[in-house]
């Protein structure tokens, strides 16, 4: 797992007190990232999921249905 810094702006965390990571829609890719690290039994991060402020979570939650490129194209608007 990537440290608790929000990808938005760079803000560390006060985890579990603020924000949280987010797990937007696989991919096709994201799935066969699962597949793989399974299958080889190591663990990462997930490249379908993000850590989010205080500020920029709940916005970021609305967009979860999305797929994270999607989610992070509306995100930096
Ligand atoms: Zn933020």
């Amino acid at each position: 797992m990537k440290p608790p810094v929000c990808c938005i702006c760079d803000k560390r965390l006060d985890y579990p007190d603020e924000g949280g990571l987010i797990y937007f829609k696989k991919r096709v890719s994201d799935r066969e990232w699962e597949e793989r690290m399974e299958r080889e039994g190591m663990v990462g991060h997930p490249p379908f999921a993000e850590w989010f402020c205080g500020k920029h979570h709940k916005r970021a939650l609305e967009l979860k249905g999305l797929t994270i490129d999607k989610a992070m194209k509306q995100l930096q608007l």
